[in-house]
């Protein structure tokens, strides 16, 4: 009689776990379904329902109206960090356009660049002009296209008494 009656719960035990297995299971199939739907919709959520498109047709201004990036920025007069207002994160140059130069973008912040100058500093009065680009000094910055992601390092050294001389010489 008690044999019976064990037997009897061992094979309700065993159904139990068998309907936790079969739960388990659903549980994990939709698990999956789910993350397989965020997954393929997540791409179509970030383009706001536009795949990257590819139209070499459009003229760049055209598309320029997408474009969307940033170079990191480094100004300094006399060893000085430059005030710039309005760079995103305090260092980056927030670019909409799909080309740029170098003083073009600085335009946009009101920094004016020229083969001689830094706003009211030229190199007229015996000052150093040097500009890198990924660590790499840059002769022809003026006309330098800007690339995403680039590193741009802009110096300027005014005249010390001892340059100005030796300048004038
Ligand atoms: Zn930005």
């Amino acid at each position: 009689m008690a044999k019976k009656k064990s037997k009897r719960k061992q094979t309700e035990k065993r159904a139990r776990k068998k309907e936790w297995a079969r739960r388990r299971r659903r549980l994990l199939v939709t698990g999956i379904s789910l993350l397989l739907l965020v997954a393929l919709a997540l791409p179509v959520f970030i383009t706001g329902g536009r795949m990257a498109p590819t139209r070499p047709t459009e003229s760049p201004a055209a598309r320029g109206t997408e474009a969307h990036w940033h170079v990191g920025l480094s100004v300094t007069v006399d060893g000085q960090p430059l005030s710039i207002p309005n760079l995103e994160n305090d260092r980056f140059l927030d670019i909409h356009d799909t080309a740029t130069t170098l003083p073009q973008a600085l335009a946009v912040y009101g920094v004016r660049l020229t083969e001689t100058c830094l706003n009211e500093n030229c190199t007229d009065d015996g000052g150093r002009l040097t500009v890198s680009v990924n660590g790499q000094p840059m002769e022809d910055f003026t006309r330098y296209l800007l690339r995403q992601g680039d590193e741009v390092r802009i110096e300027f050294s005014k005249a010390v008494e001892g340059r100005r001389r030796q300048v004038a010489t």
